[in-house]
């Protein structure tokens, strides 16, 4: 199943694709996930996106489009991924679907992950992600055991550089700017499910996406067996 995660900066995207992806053992892509790699080996892709990760700008499509075409099209993505944080522009959007085509495929569901300004701005100040295996964590909702230490690897927990208060608004502002629209073009395709993460439990929003997709998928085998 090929699924991706719609929403802005700091809506509990990639909590929720890190356990969604162990629960159907398929890969989560994290667009975010693979700049920061590039940036932290100092390939010529992580010189570049550096640049424009540190002002909360996006990276230009073609750079973040080669980095998933890749990721995608190794093997262990076959039965299906999470793609958390890409698409971010309707550009991305054409080529992904485009690149599906391609292989035969299509997404199955866009989650939209709706979530007040307020929140993200709280989340975000108090996340803390672990410099080793990259796991997030937040200073108040998702603490980890040992101050500052990471539960599953004992790596060192650090605040984002674009997690200032000052970054994640611009973050905000390119997303309704730039991502938002992406909202229209899936609802139109028919294949958009909203969830709620404002108020609700981790584990509730987890289950509701679960049993989403559970529902979808027996409703796509029922019409593939010609069953309406
Ligand atoms: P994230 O971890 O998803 O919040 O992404 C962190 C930063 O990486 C963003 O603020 C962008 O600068 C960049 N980025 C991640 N995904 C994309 C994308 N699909 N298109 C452009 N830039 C991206």
């Amino acid at each position: 199943m090929m699924i991706v995660f719609l929403g802005p900066p700091g809506a509990g995207k990639g909590t929720q694709a890190e356990t969604i992806s162990k629960e159907k053992k398929i890969p989560h892509i994290s667009s975010g996930n693979l700049l920061r790699e590039a940036v932290e080996a100092g390939t010529e892709t992580g010189v570049k996106a550096r640049y424009y990760i540190e002002k909360g700008l996006l990276v230009p499509d073609q750079i973040v489009v080669d980095i998933i075409k890749e990721r995608i099209l190794k093997s262990d993505c076959r039965a299906g991924f999470v793609l958390d944080g890409f698409p971010r522009t309707l550009a991305q959007a054409k080529v992904l679907d485009e690149m599906l085509k391609n292989l035969g495929n299509r997404l199955d569901i866009v989650f939209y992950f709706s979530v007040s300004k307020e929140s993200v701005v709280q989340r975000l100040s108090g996340r803390l992600i672990c410099g080793a295996c990259g796991a997030n964590y937040h200073k108040i909702y998702v603490p980890s055991s040992k101050n500052g230490i990471c539960d599953k690897c004992g790596g060192k927990l650090n605040q984002r550089a674009d997690d200032k208060p000052e970054t994640v608004l611009e973050r905000l502002r390119v997303y309704h700017e730039q991502t938002e629209g992406l909202i229209d073009y899936y609802q139109k395709s028919g294949i958009l499910k909203e969830i709620l993460s404002d108020n609700s439990r981790i584990d509730m929003i987890t289950k509701k996406i679960s049993d989403t997709i559970k529902s979808t998928m027996q409703e796509k085998s029922l019409i593939g067996r010609g069953v309406n």
